[in-house]
């Protein structure tokens, strides 16, 4: 892979946020680490999914590459340029290039904004239209591009179904001419029936405008269909990332064969005598206090002595850069190897 293949590459980001206490609230009692030493890549043309629980850090991590939450250490690089040194004005031009399409379409569309005007909003930040004839026409293309009638242009937000909602969100992000959208569960607040049609959608646009997305997700079945590679987060850390055939056919971290374990299966009988992981049981602990060694150790059934001590390094683990934060797939810190207490049992991949 070339360095011209590479829009956004994340090294070592943390997004560490202080808790004040004490009698008069200044004084820092403790830190969460939402993020805590989080790299990736995504080429051009590409889905990476992030997926993970609640609380794995996964949506900070967006923020973080928007820097609508600031790093507390780490380097952006997108397209060869590093946004965490750049001052606010500098930034303005790449937040151009990367936009967000968020979870709930209702809360991040102002209601007392029409959609004409809340497509057209980056048209005006940005300047990207000549005068209002073309600011107009603009506007109704991106209607029509993401299904949508340009009659309805002059409506408001609670006019609109939850998938339209999406969709307008999606139309003001390609009004900008993004190079990466960063889809923070875009589908989760959704029917099923409307997450496929909002899948496709956002597939065709990216074959349309070559569009790179970064694709969060709290499950895995959501992800399977669009994205090329997935990165499993929790509390903070990235355990396990590779390929998306690569993970569902072979998945490695007990913290991902957990989350596929709970994948629901289609057949009825086979969902009905179907096992599922218990560590997703369990409470995930607070970022606030995270376990010792491996922070998934309190959940683990495969947890030994070395868990609860050493901390597992990300690291690829056979061919083809699968890479895994597991002691059972590090000779050098454990001589407990996955393929001896590992089963398939608990796996019910559809
Ligand atoms: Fe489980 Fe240990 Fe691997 Fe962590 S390092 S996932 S506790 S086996």
């Amino acid at each position: 892979m070339s360095d011209n293949d590479i829009l956004l590459e994340v090294e070592n980001l943390k997004i560490h946020f202080p808790l004040y206490g004490g009698l008069l609230g200044h004084k820092v009692t403790g830190t969460v680490k939402a993020v805590d030493g989080v790299s990736f890549q995504v080429r051009r043309g590409e889905t990476l999914g992030v997926v993970g629980e609640s609380g794995c850090g996964k949506s900070t991590t967006g923020l973080g590459v928007l820097r609508m939450v600031e790093p507390t250490e780490g380097r952006v690089i997108l397209d060869g340029t590093d946004l965490t040194v750049l001052d606010q004005k500098a930034l303005r031009k790449y937040r151009r290039k990367v936009q967000m399409v968020y979870q709930d379409p209702f809360g991040a569309l102002d209601p007392r904004m029409r959609v004409m005007d809340i497509i057209g909003e980056p048209l005006l930040i940005h300047r990207l239209h000549q005068d209002k004839q073309a600011y107009k026409e603009r506007v109704h293309g991106l209607l029509e591009r993401v299904g949508l009638n340009p009659n309805m242009a002059d409506r408001y937000p609670h006019q609109f179904s939850g998938g339209q909602r999406q969709r307008i969100g999606i139309a003001r992000a390609l009004a900008a001419e993004p190079d990466l959208i960063i889809c923070d569960e875009p589908v989760s607040a959704l029917d099923v029936s409307i997450q496929a049609q909002v899948i496709n959608l956002l597939e065709d646009l990216q074959d349309e405008f070559g569009l790179t997305y970064l694709f969060i997700a709290h499950d895995l079945a959501v992800v399977k269909h669009i994205c090329d590679r997935i990165m499993v987060m929790y509390l903070g850390h990235v355990v396990e990332e590779t390929s998306r055939d690569e993970l569902y056919d072979n998945p490695r971290h007990p913290y991902t064969r957990a989350l596929l374990s709970a994948i629901p299966v289609p057949d009825p009988d086979a969902e009905a005598s179907r096992e599922f992981d218990p560590s997703l049981d369990g409470e995930i602990p607070s970022p606030l206090n995270p376990p010792t060694g491996c922070t998934f150790h309190t959940r683990c059934q495969y947890a030994h002595e070395a868990c609860r001590t050493v901390k597992p390094r990300l690291r690829e683990t056979g061919d083809g850069g699968h890479k895994v934060a597991c002691h059972l797939y590090d000779p050098e810190v454990s001589d407990v190897r996955a393929e001896d207490v590992m089963t398939d049992r608990l796996l019910a991949v559809g």
